[in-house]
């Protein structure tokens, strides 16, 4: 059945005026279910450069290939599943990324991603399931900037 809030291809997008994203670092994109963060080579040697240790120790202790492709690893905690750099420690109440100027592009690009902008009832959902606090709220993001992070989102 189509989805009544999604545009139509010759129509306006439903984000036309933008939308409102503001992070809180509340972390939870950073967990849940067991899922993958990809990443490219390059973005390895950005992390590996932050963490102050080599390419090879980098994939070696945080990552893992998963269905031929490599993702960050994650760790079991009583949130769910982390992502390995997910820091709950450093700031109370908060859940920083560790290697935030480094992160990947997936982490870049959230909550622009195209399966999350397919309709305003894919974005509330998303909003409501992650649950992502920082959706519709804050800054307003003009329709140019999402469309840069929703082309950006690696595949
Ligand atoms: S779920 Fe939303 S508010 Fe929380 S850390 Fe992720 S982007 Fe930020
Ligand atoms: S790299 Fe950082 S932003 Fe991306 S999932 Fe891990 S903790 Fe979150």
């Amino acid at each position: 059945m189509t989805d009544p809030t999604a545009a139509s291809s010759a129509g306006r997008a439903w984000y036309a005026d933008g939308l409102h994203f503001q992070c809180t670092q509340c972390g939870n994109c950073c967990t849940g279910p067991p899922g993958t963060v990809w990443f490219t080579n390059e973005e390895a040697g950005r992390i590996a450069e932050t963490l102050g240790i080599d390419t090879a120790e980098f994939y070696a202790r945080y990552a893992r290939k998963v269905d031929g492709r490599w993702s960050l690893t994650e760790r079991k905690t009583t949130h769910g599943y982390d992502c390995i750099f997910l820091d709950r420690a450093s700031a109370p109440g908060k859940a920083l990324c560790s290697i935030y100027q480094a992160r990947p592009a997936q982490c870049r690009t959230w909550p622009f991603w195209p399966e999350n902008l397919r309709s305003r009832n894919s974005w509330e959902t998303v909003k409501r399931v992650t649950p992502c606090p920082g959706m519709n709220t804050g800054n307003l993001v003009p329709i140019e900037q999402i469309g840069i992070l929703r082309d950006a989102t690696p595949r």
